[in-house]
């Protein structure tokens, strides 16, 4: 039988705020132990939370990224369960009135564009965090993470393999930290992701029961843990089994997930709306004003970038990543005025060459958009070839001077002078009888050698075209 895959991911979004969803204290990341929770974060007795503006103008923001419905009034419910990093007894979430409701985000798949459904986004405090790593026996309890905004992000089950999850995952990840909701960290746990997973016979319109993997922080292991859990629910359903409505865990160096906890129903949470916070109601006012403060979203950049500069969607989709690749690609566009494709190759092949090997991101780019153009122009007229351009990036890159000031320097302008390459030429033909002979004997392969010989000698500054067309020539008059 062939079966097929549905899956629906949960996003847990970190908001970027600087202090908590519902106190003062700092959200900073990496602070010793328990120095940034404050009475409110610890669920002290007589302490009251505040909801803290900065985090729902970032929840609005998103909703209206994906062009959902903004809630005008939703409300904050207390998800009740006990657990050792969350001494308050419960969280602070969002329950039957999510703060965003159903949008979509568009994916690129394989030259295809395919539309998934957002259901909702809610606002959440995120809980502390337990710590066994430096404790033998004991669990250490650090709650500086507790009351830290988190944007919770529900997909529909639109999704069909784990490439197509991953696809999601990573729009979803550019896109807030374009709108600059998100650092995008995952390693420090800014985006973490739950993936539900089921199979279904193919062509059959019900779903299958599901699994719900828990914090798969990583694309690549979203993608290897849903691809595992497909397979898992296959062999299980063939073999004539029936697969478990639970949590799994997913353990990377086994490749493999294993049962965590069943699915605790929503019944079980004795979900209520909290009595210490108000409804949260958003006017169309503030909604506008948030509207306002959005940037070129990422789809959009992505479209402008194929129709503009005439792109290929590859092209298009690697230039548009992050904000900031894209802003320096169109810096030199402009500053250029060289051909986009041209300076699209440049900034796709050498400048993110040399920025991975050095382990720097664009913004630590050690050569300018500046110095980027000023070494393009120099190639569309002609002042240098494109072999010698990647010589002089290197040098742009070591010392930040700008092209024009280094081929002045390391003379290395190129040698157009014909006169000039013909002295080149006869010298290099006198001083290699023995391929000469070959040659003119028939082993035509030797006029590489030639026009090797002869960049050599001119430092590989003389014009190739016009080496090849004079070489070509010379040794045809000598036949
Ligand atoms: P819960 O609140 O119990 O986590 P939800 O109904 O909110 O459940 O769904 C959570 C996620 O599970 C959503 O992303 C949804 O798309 C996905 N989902 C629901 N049913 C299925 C299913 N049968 N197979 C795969 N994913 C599913
Ligand atoms: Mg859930």
């Amino acid at each position: 039988m062939e079966w097929e895959p549905v899956i629906g991911l949960e996003i847990h979004v970190q908001l970027k705020t600087k202090s908590k969803i519902f106190s003062g204290a700092s959200t900073a990341y990496g602070a010793p132990p328990n120095t940034q929770a404050c009475a409110i974060d610890l669920g002290m007795p007589g302490v009251l939370p505040v909801l803290n503006e900065a985090a729902v103008r970032m929840a609005v923001k998103f909703g209206l990224a994906v062009e959902a419905e903004i809630t005008p009034r939703s409300v904050f419910a207390r998800k009740n369960y006990f657990y050792p990093d969350l001494p308050k007894g419960y969280q602070i979430s969002q329950y039957e009135l999510p703060v965003v409701g159903k949008g979509h985000l568009m994916i690129h798949l394989d030259g295809r564009e395919k539309r998934i459904g957002i259901t909702r986004a809610h606002l959440e405090e995120d809980a502390g965090k337990s710590l066994h790593e430096d404790f033998q026996g004991m669990t250490g309890i650090d709650l500086n993470r507790a009351g830290t905004p988190l944007l919770e992000i529900v997909s529909e089950p639109d999704l069909r393999s784990p490439q197509e999850a991953v696809a999601y995952m990573k729009k979803l990840h550019q896109l807030v930290v374009y709108l600059g909701i998100c650092d995008g960290n995952m390693q420090e746990g800014s985006f973490r992701c739950d993936a539900n997973v089921s199979v279904r016979p193919k062509g059959e319109e019900a779903f299958g029961t599901r699994a719900e993997i828990k914090n798969v922080n990583s694309f690549r292991f979203v993608e290897r843990a849903i691809g595992y859990e497909i397979e898992r629910q296959i062999e299980l359903l063939e073999s004539g089994g029936a697969v478990v409505q639970e949590t799994r865990l997913y353990d990377a160096d086994k490749d493999e997930t294993r049962p965590m906890r069943t699915k605790e129903e929503a019944n079980d949470y004795r979900y209520f709306p909290d009595p210490d916070l108000l409804p949260l109601v958003i006017s169309g006012e503030f909604i506008e004003q948030v509207r306002r403060e959005l940037p070129e979203l990422p789809e959009a950049k992505y479209h402008r970038f194929l129709d503009q500069y005439g792109l290929k969607p590859y092209d298009a989709e690697v230039l548009t990543a992050s904000q900031a690749l894209a802003d320096y690609f169109e810096e030199v566009v402009k500053r250029s005025g060289c051909d986009a494709k041209l300076c699209a190759n440049w900034v796709m092949v050498e400048l993110s060459g040399a920025l991975n090997k050095a382990g720097l991101d664009i913004t630590q780019s050690p050569v300018s958009a500046a110095n980027l153009a000023g070494l393009l122009k120099r190639i569309a007229d002609d002042t240098i070839s494109g072999k010698i351009a990647k010589q002089v990036f290197e040098l742009i890159w070591e010392s930040g001077k700008d092209a024009d000031t280094l081929i002045e320097e390391k003379g290395l302008k190129q040698i157009t002078d014909s006169g000039e390459i013909e002295k080149i030429i006869d010298q290099v033909i006198a001083d290699n009888p023995k391929q000469l002979e070959q040659y003119l004997g028939g082993k035509d392969k030797l006029f590489g050698f030639f026009v090797g010989q002869v960049m050599k000698a001119t430092g590989g500054k003389a014009n190739p075209q016009q080496v090849n067309q004079l070489l070509k020539a010379k040794l045809e008059a000598r036949r």
